[in-house]
């Protein structure tokens, strides 16, 4: 059938085209709908933070908590770390 009209077979592959153009747009804007929501995370971990006592500073990875403690707070025990 397709091969009998190739006028027409291009036709359907532009009409596919735009039609998978508006998913993406879809998709795009749903991803946009998740990141506007602050609970959408994969589990209630990602709202454990260390949080500076000496500044607003707050870090989920326990790495970049102790070189900013490091390096900007003196007084931080090394015991802790
Ligand atoms: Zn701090």
């Amino acid at each position: 059938m397709t091969s009998l009209k190739p006028d027409v077979m291009a036709g359907d592959s532009l009409e596919i085209k735009a039609s998978d153009a508006a998913d993406t747009v879809k998709e795009e804007h749903d991803e946009d709908m998740t990141e506007t929501n602050p609970w959408a995370v994969e589990s209630l971990d990602d709202f454990l933070h260390y949080c500076c006592p000496e500044c607003d500073v707050k870090s989920q990875y326990r790495e970049f908590f102790v070189s900013h403690a490091l390096l900007n707070h003196p007084q931080v025990s090394v015991k802790l770390i």
